[in-house]
């Protein structure tokens, strides 16, 4: 357990909570002690009077905030009294117009009048170390405020709701009840015998140690859904590669011309196929030159498919695979890569085929390697794109079909560490050690899945999580 989770804090904070920028409502939320006491003070009712003191918890009220005599904005405030509150805390909430200027005037008459300003994520900080969520719900609570796609969206909101945590918790239940038992029979031999107990765990462990297994192998895939896949175009000078790209993104971002090298630096570009994110990169044409802008493109090409997790690589089916080709086909050998032979509509002069690529490609890791036909300029083979991508990453399903997908990597390695201490559990059973040796390896993975809960976490990891959250969160 955190340390600081012992003591409710006794500093009241406070921050803007909406975004900043010009908007119809703006909230102003204040956590603490003296929330009531404070916002008291600048809070007059439509009656002109402070009663908010006297505000009845979970009830939202009309009036004002004033600075002395001055008025500064009309507003609604609501009080939702500890602990039955986001922080566990009284906490206050100023509707007010969302102008930056009148937000930043309330808070800084609430500054003035005692609060502090909330650190970003203070105030989901106090929610999960006054114990009202856990660390995998704080942390799907800024997944939510930044999901950029519904997957990430679900998945988040899924864990908010506590589908994670449930699993992780019933596995430490099991794990603890072990841990007890082993320690009674070592105390208690008379009432508690180990005969036969060995088997007995080792029944216990391996489907453990499987569920643990079937939730780290979400994670590849549970990222790429959340993140987007980091895909790279690559392809000689006037294959089609700024076409290709503005037929995915669907605008003219990529100048595209006929004179070869046009495409000087990386552009960059996220691109939605239905629920597939594709973080696009179109390189310059990678080919040797002597041009030296156009040089520095082609380097930052080269390291960008180091990078990526897909690479597109197109070719001018109307030209023969050349010497250029081939140094591109050994930088893609080793990424999962999907070919596109381009200017299809160009059909009596076809000199690239399927064949001719999959021999190219024949000592490569892409065992199937999807080539696709496409004409940028008829706009054909983008489905036909997306449907590869969906194999390629997904099995096929572009709705996910697992209902826990591990998105977040400090949730991905405390389960490889579990997994790890559960095998170790294995290996001492089938080793013939003693007793002593499988309580070792069960508390290993007793904490690592706490740690996932944030009930075995150090000060300076809850510190560093919660400083990526945004302000007034
Ligand atoms: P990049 O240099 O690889 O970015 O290639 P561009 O996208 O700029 O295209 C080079 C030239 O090929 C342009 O004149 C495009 O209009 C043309 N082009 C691109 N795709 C096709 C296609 O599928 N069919 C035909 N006929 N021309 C294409």
């Amino acid at each position: 357990m955190p340390s600081v989770l012992s003591t409710f804090s006794n500093d009241t904070i406070c921050a803007i909570a909406t975004a900043m920028s010009d908007a119809g409502i703006g909230i102003i939320r204040v956590s603490g002690p003296q929330a009531l006491s404070i916002c008291d003070t600048v809070y007059l009712s439509s009656k002109k009077e402070h009663t908010l003191l006297s505000h009845e918890p979970n009830t939202i009220k009309f009036g004002y905030i004033c600075d002395g005599d001055e008025i500064i904005d009309e507003i609604m405030i609501s009080y939702m009294k500890a602990p039955h509150s986001y922080t566990m805390e009284d906490v206050i909430e100023i509707n007010s117009h969302g102008g930056m200027l009148v937000m930043n005037r309330i808070l800084n008459l609430l500054l003035d009048k005692g609060c502090r300003l909330a650190e970003p994520g203070e105030f989901t900080k106090r929610a999960f170390l006054n114990g009202r969520i856990d660390l995998t719900k704080a942390e799907a609570v800024m997944d939510i405020i930044s999901a950029q796609n519904n997957f990430a969206f679900e998945s988040s909101k899924g864990q908010l709701q506590g589908k994670l945590s449930s699993k992780i918790r019933s596995l430490r239940e099991k794990i603890l009840y072990e841990m007890a038992f082993i320690e009674s029979a070592l105390d208690d031999p008379e009432n508690y015998d180990l005969t036969g107990y060995p088997d007995k765990l080792k029944a216990i462990v391996d489907p453990m140690k499987k569920e643990i297994a079937s939730l780290i192998e979400t994670a590849d895939e549970g990222k790429i859904r959340k993140e987007g896949i980091k895909t790279v175009i690559v392809g000689k000078p006037n294959a089609g590669k700024s076409s290709l790209l503005n037929a995915l993104t669907g605008d003219e971002r990529a100048i595209v011309t006929d004179i070869a090298g046009t495409t000087r630096d990386v552009i960059e570009e996220t691109v939605r196929l239905g629920d597939i994110v594709l973080h696009v990169i179109d390189t310059a044409g990678i080919r040797d030159t002597e041009d030296i802008i156009e040089k520095i493109g082609v380097d930052k090409a080269k390291s960008k498919i180091e990078e990526a997790d897909l690479i597109l690589y197109i070719l001018d089916s109307t030209n023969e695979i050349d010497s250029e080709d081939k140094d591109i086909i050994e930088l893609c050998k080793s990424k999962k890569t999907i070919v596109l032979l381009n200017k299809n509509d160009l059909s009596d002069n076809i000199k690239i085929t399927e064949d001719i690529i999959r021999m190219h490609f024949s000592d490569s890791s892409n065992d199937h390697l999807p080539i696709i036909r496409t004409s940028m300029l008829k706009g054909n083979g983008i489905s036909e794109l997306k449907d590869a991508i969906s194999e390629l990453f997904f099995n096929g399903y572009i709705v996910p079909k697992q209902e826990i997908y591990i998105t977040n990597v400090r949730h991905k390695d405390l389960l490889n560490k579990a997994f790890n201490s559960l095998e170790l559990v294995l290996d001492s059973i089938s080793k013939n050690l003693s007793e002593d040796f499988y309580t070792v390896d069960l508390t290993g993975a007793y904490e690592a899945l706490g740690e996932i809960l944030g009930e075995e976490i150090g000060d300076d990891l809850v510190e560093e999580i919660f400083s990526k959250f945004c302000m007034g969160k």
